[in-house]
């Protein structure tokens, strides 16, 4: 496996960034103790739902399910967006806010993912772990005026991912330090099993000849895991904005399609696939299918958490680079 190199080698371990909205999280900790004494459960103070446990919301679904399977059943985990939402540009409803005025905590991603959070968290006064923190960002290639910045997605490498998994462990403890030894086993179980994921990616992408090394998608969301596994990468357009499929996005990929003979491009599951169909047929590629990135399925969808999420996205762009794809 030459062509694979793990993005754990670029990232360099850092303290957790946990930055306060405007409670004092000394002051909030000592109430925690007294409440515990008193038997009532430390965290339950904020969650209102009458279990008694800590209650911790995250801006999308697939971190809302790395913090399940670190939590366990100490902790209620709920995200802000639901499963299909688009999560860089999202609105908070009223509801989002009331919402977050009870939870212990939020969990966003940072590197600029939601444009809507640093308001959110403001107006809701909830504290906030950013799960990138420590990450090394890939920049945003290209002229657009996102270019120089840090690309958001960094959850698609599971080097990355680890990072994650080690600043929610850290939130948590700190959260409920009665749950540490539960957090510590949950996030090492947790780990070992994505890197089994990483080990079928890497399997599945693995076989891939060079010339067929080209991913083609909407938004440019697959920087982490082109770098992980080898792949070039060619999108529509760098971030889910206001731009997305100009006349001009699809006639630079349609070139790139024909230059590199690309034999499928592929859409995200949170946003219109027409323009990358226009590619399709403009270009003579196959649309290869949807991929998954921003956001999870329903439970009984295709991609009910983010190891499955890894998985899909493999088979999908494997089945599309080596035989077209699905139709
Ligand atoms: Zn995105």
């Amino acid at each position: 496996m030459n062509n694979v190199s793990t993005y754990s080698k670029l990232v360099k371990r850092a303290p957790i960034g946990r930055r306060k909205a405007g409670v004092v999280v000394a002051a909030s900790l000592i109430g925690c103790v007294v409440l515990a004494i008193g038997a009532l459960g430390c965290g339950s103070s904020g969650g209102g739902d009458g279990s008694g446990k800590p209650k911790v919301l995250a801006t999308f679904t697939v971190v809302a399910d790395m913090i399940e399977n670190v939590a366990g059943d100490r902790v209620e985990v709920a995200s802000i967006t639901k499963p299909g939402a688009e999560i860089h540009g999202y609105e908070p409803t009223p509801s989002d806010i009331a919402n977050a005025e009870s939870a212990d905590l939020i969990f966003d991603n940072g590197l600029g993912l939601e444009r809507w959070f640093d308001q959110f968290v403001e107006r809701s006064g909830a504290d906030r772990v950013t799960l990138s923190e420590g990450v090394e960002p890939i920049p945003i290639a290209g002229e657009s005026e996102y270019a120089g910045k840090p690309n958001p997605h960094a959850w698609m490498s599971v080097g990355a991912a680890d990072i994650y998994i080690e600043n929610i462990r850290k939130a948590l403890t700190e959260l409920d330090p009665d749950g540490a030894a539960v957090y510590r086993r949950n996030a090492e179980r947790y780990e070992k099993r994505l890197e089994k994921v990483r080990e079928f990616v890497d399997r599945e992408l693995g076989d891939l000849s060079q010339d067929q090394r080209v991913l083609v998608t909407c938004e440019g969301a697959f920087s982490y895991m082109a770098h992980d596994f080898g792949l070039e990468e060619a999108y529509l357009w760098p971030v889910n904005a206001e731009q997305e499929g100009t006349p001009q996005q699809i006639a630079d990929v349609v070139d790139t399609v024909r230059e590199r003979k690309v034999p499928a491009v592929f859409c995200e599951s949170t946003v219109s696939d027409k323009a990358q169909k226009q590619v399709a047929s403009e270009s003579g590629a196959e649309f290869g299918g949807v991929l998954y990135v921003d956001s999870l399925s329903d439970a009984d969808g295709p991609v009910p958490s983010y190891e499955a999420l890894l998985r899909r996205d493999a088979e999908t762009i494997v089945s599309g680079l080596t035989e077209g794809g699905s139709r």
